[in-house]
């Protein structure tokens, strides 16, 4: 272990963690699993991660090179001809077992995921934990009724019949702002549907896949059903987007690494599912209630340090609401305590990496020379660990549509607000964008949320109300918020091939 990682001691908020999560932080560098073993890098090359809160390092990992990737797609191949006879009902219940452990280790997994991407721990353990188990049982109910369907052909004494079979082995390749789970929007389909998988976490957050690894080994799945391939991006991930032992390709991240994976895929013309972030409209009308909206924009935008891909990052208010609503957001965002993740007090945490605060303050930079006018925060938040990857919630206003903060995904606690007179031109501003996850609408006007509800381009529009999700809910992008949808049935099915099958019944 590199001496500049603070022993446990040095690390603040010891007391509180759960010995467990202690002893889990003390053995390093966290070891990548292959076939069911836990195994360092065959270069013994490892990469830090850092603790957001203090800028601290955290722990060392294990990368994954090519060589890795390749024993661990070959570990998952191997697996797959094994797994895919294994019954659904056998699935089922390891799919359940996952759940249960995860559940049952909720304390030390939040610890975990906190630490390691900053966010509050009170978040972690009521929020992302509960939200993975429910994810892992959501699926594990799939593999018993997964079924194809008798056609009816119009070709005289044959029978066609369809069946739903596993692509074979899925690289999920995911991003650090929900590590956990993201980990089960991809793996719970996949493993539900009989795949195999090898999962990349993000380089950042890559503590909570490892524990969760184990948890995989604990709940007795097959060596090789799951494998866990550490490092960076453009080391890893790059590996495994191109490998032509993978099947599919399932990613969460950026726009332009979605390009990257969607280039890399067509050696072996794998499938590929993207989910690539937004820049959301949050459209408030003045018949709404106001209150109601507005608390709900400032949580659409501050939870998770804005670190959300459906974050409801452009605010349009109607004209003669607009005072009032601001008002509204800006005391919400200026009551936010930020501060470490560990600290009870916390309602938003630092920003997960150091690029990831320079990039923001470089937003921050660029809305300012653009000549928007800052109504709260762009700066850094008082009291706060030095070392620490904090930044002030923020709202930035007079802003033009040409700006990089109107038109780009920040992927902070940043909020561009104006005003707007009619639903036609609200229509047309919140499209004008080449995102399209997501949208708020808020009105009592049922017929104008229905109509407005249809004239977005996004994959989800939530109506008097803001991230809702459910396991049972599709989600997903519109233009080049990406393809495919994570959730529910329609990702499930992004999972399997479609066989058909003709019997002469001469
Ligand atoms: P963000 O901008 O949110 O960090 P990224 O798209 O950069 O999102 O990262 C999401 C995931 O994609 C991470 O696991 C990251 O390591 C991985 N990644 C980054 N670059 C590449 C690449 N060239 N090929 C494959 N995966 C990559």
């Amino acid at each position: 272990m590199p001496d500049t990682i603070p022993s446990l001691t040095d690390i603040p908020y010891r007391s509180q963690l759960h010995p467990d999560t202690i002893a889990f932080l003390q053995a390093q560098p966290k070891q990548l699993l292959i076939g069911g073993k836990w195994v360092p890098s065959a270069s013994g090359q490892t990469f830090t991660t850092y603790e957001p809160s203090t800028g601290q390092p955290l722990a060392e990992v294990y990368e994954a090179q090519g060589e890795d990737v390749d024993r661990a797609v070959a570990a998952a191949r191997a697996a797959f001809e094994r797994w895919r006879k294994i019954t659904p009902h056998q699935r089922e219940r390891l799919l359940h077992k996952l759940a249960d452990l995860i559940e049952q280790h909720t304390r030390e997994l939040a610890e975990i995921e906190t630490l390691d991407n900053g966010k509050p721990l009170t978040a972690a353990r009521l929020v992302d934990v509960p939200s993975t188990v429910e994810m892992f049982r959501y699926y594990a109910g799939w593999p018993t009724k997964i079924e194809g369907g008798v056609k009816p052909v119009s070709v005289p004494n044959r029978l066609n019949y369809t069946l739903r079979e596993p692509v074979g082995v899925v690289g999920a390749i995911i991003p650090w702002n929900f590590p956990l789970n993201m980990i089960s929007w991809k793996l719970g389909p996949a493993l539900a549907a009989g795949n195999c998988v090898v999962l990349k976490p993000a380089e950042q957050t890559s503590l909570s896949a490892v524990r969760f690894g184990e948890l995989v080994c604990e709940a007795g799945f097959p060596a090789g059903v799951v494998n866990l391939v550490n490092g960076r991006g453009e080391v890893t991930g790059a590996a495994l987007a191109a490998h032509t032992g993978v099947d599919k390709i399932a990613f969460t991240g950026s726009m332009e690494v979605g390009r990257l994976i969607l280039s890399a895929a067509a050696g072996n013309l794998k499938r590929v599912s993207l989910e690539l972030g937004g820049k959301s409209p949050f459209i408030i009308f003045d018949d709404a209630d106001l209150r109601k909206a507005a608390v709900s924009a400032a949580g659409s935008i501050f939870g998770n340090a804005g670190q959300s891909c459906n974050a409801g990052s452009r605010l349009f208010v109607q004209r003669s609401a607009y005072d009032q609503v601001l008002d509204t957001v800006t005391a919400r965002a200026r009551a936010i305590k930020v501060g470490v993740g560990m600290d009870a007090a916390t309602s938003m945490g630092p920003l997960t990496s150091l690029e990831q605060l320079q990039r923001i303050n470089s937003y921050l930079e660029s809305g300012r020379q653009a000549g928007a006018s800052i109504r709260t925060g762009a700066g850094r938040p008082v009291g706060v660990p030095e070392g620490g990857y904090f930044v002030a919630p923020t709202i930035f206003e007079n802003t033009r549509e040409d700006m990089a903060i109107v038109r780009e995904e920040i992927f902070g606690p940043v909020l561009v607000a104006a005003p707007f007179d009619t639903l036609e031109e609200v229509a047309q501003r919140a499209n004008d964008t080449p995102y399209g996850l997501a949208a708020g609408v808020w009105t009592k006007d049922i017929g104008r949320a229905h109509k407005l509800a249809g004239m977005l381009q996004t994959g989800t529009v939530w109506v008097n109300c803001y991230s809702q999700f459910d396991p049972a809910s599709p989600f997903g992008g519109y233009k080049q918020s990406g393809f495919g949808r994570d959730m529910g049935q329609e990702a499930l099915e992004l999972y399997t091939n479609v066989k058909s099958v003709w019997i002469s019944v001469d």
